[in-house]
């Protein structure tokens, strides 16, 4: 059924209380066929709007850069998603819609974004446009900006989309092809951010960009806090260890209502080592061991994201989902909403 049309249907039958039974019908028989399977299986595109004011957030991917199936990978884990990929594996980024204000914010700019500004569209409670009134960045690692290669001439030709930067980032895509040519011809329209700054994006939706550490051969890399008309969340999906960083995580996950942390990797057996502190990233077990003494209500704030390919977590069944969930944690799930 057509959004439209559903809501149409919708309004007339809200004008009788008598017809009420049949609108309980519909809608049950409506969210049947929408319920979530949230499994290795399909979530089907939304056809209605995540909410109808406020701000929502979708999560529009949860994988690492590279995505799923993996290029080149010889393991179990992609064995069959060359044949038949998963269309739930999309790789790392959140999208916000502001229903007040009608306007939609992507946060990374992945190799997926043609999926994924569709399904951030199709989730407006207005006849949004198709791309989104705005772009924030994390850095400049393959996964969280060449999504940008399709607003320019060969695809979409979009019309000066403001992209939100921080300086080195910034400098990175002015002087640089393919990306300066974005810039050249007003696909994107850089908006410098700076570290710790507040930016009020609409009367509903405020930006804080955090600097933390990670490889930063081309940019220094943000994490995100994100603050709606009632909620909060904090959106870091690459970190060094927490340890490396000058700010106290535990206390910035006090200040937010959810927070969406790297879980790049589950722990050493997926890459075959027992030294995890040599990779940077807080591989999930160290999150966890981190976080253990959390209390319940802090530890239910955080969400799992940006899985690489061999992470068990990308699979809601495995032992070490069932672990994560009963230490009180969630791994955040792709088109998964939470109204802010
Ligand atoms: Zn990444
Ligand atoms: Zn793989
Ligand atoms: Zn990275």
């Amino acid at each position: 059924m057509s959004k439209t049309l559903f809501y149409k249907i919708h309004n007339f039958l809200k004008k009788s209380i008598g017809v009420l039974v049949l609108l309980s019908i519909l809608i049950n028989c409506h969210e049947n066929t929408k319920k979530p399977v949230l499994e290795n299986k399909t979530v089907n595109i939304l056809s209605k709007p995540s909410a109808e004011s406020g701000v929502s957030l979708i999560v529009l991917g949860t994988v690492q850069d590279a995505g799923s199936p993996h290029i080149a990978c010889k393991k179990e884990c992609c064995a069959d998603l060359f044949e038949n990929p998963n269309p739930n594996r999309k790789v790392v980024s959140l999208g916000f819609l502001d229903h007040d204000n009608k306007q939609t914010f992507l946060f990374d700019a992945t190799p997926d974004i043609s999926e994924q500004v569709k399904l951030l569209k199709r989730n407006a409670s207005w006849d949004a446009e198709e791309l989104p009134n705005g772009i924030f960045l994390t850095h400049a690692h393959i996964g969280h900006y060449s999504g940008l290669m399709y607003l320019g001439k060969e695809a979409t030709n979009a019309n000066a989309i403001p992209t939100y930067v921080m300086p080195k980032m910034k400098d990175f895509l002015e002087q640089n092809g393919p990306w300066s040519q974005l810039v050249f011809q007003k696909n994107i329209d850089l908006h410098p951010i700076d570290n710790k700054t507040v930016l009020s994006l609409t009367s509903n939706l405020k930006v804080i960009p955090l600097q933390v550490p990670h490889r930063d051969e081309f940019s220094e890399t943000v994490g995100y806090k994100i603050i709606g008309p009632n909620k909060s969340i904090l959106f870091i999906p690459d970190i060094d260890k927490w340890e490396k960083w000058e700010t106290n995580i535990t206390d910035v996950i006090k200040t937010v209502d959810y927070a969406f942390l790297d879980a790049s990797f589950y722990d050493g057996d997926e890459l075959n080592t027992r030294d995890v502190s040599q990779i940077p990233h807080p591989f999930v077990i160290e999150s966890m061991a981190l976080f253990e003494e959390l209390p319940e209500p802090e530890k239910s704030k955080i969400y799992f994201i940006h899985f690489n390919h061999t992470n068990s977590l990308l699979d809601f069944d495995s032992k070490q989902s069932k672990t994560v969930l009963k230490n009180g944690f969630n791994i955040a799930k792709f088109n998964q909403i939470f109204n802010l």
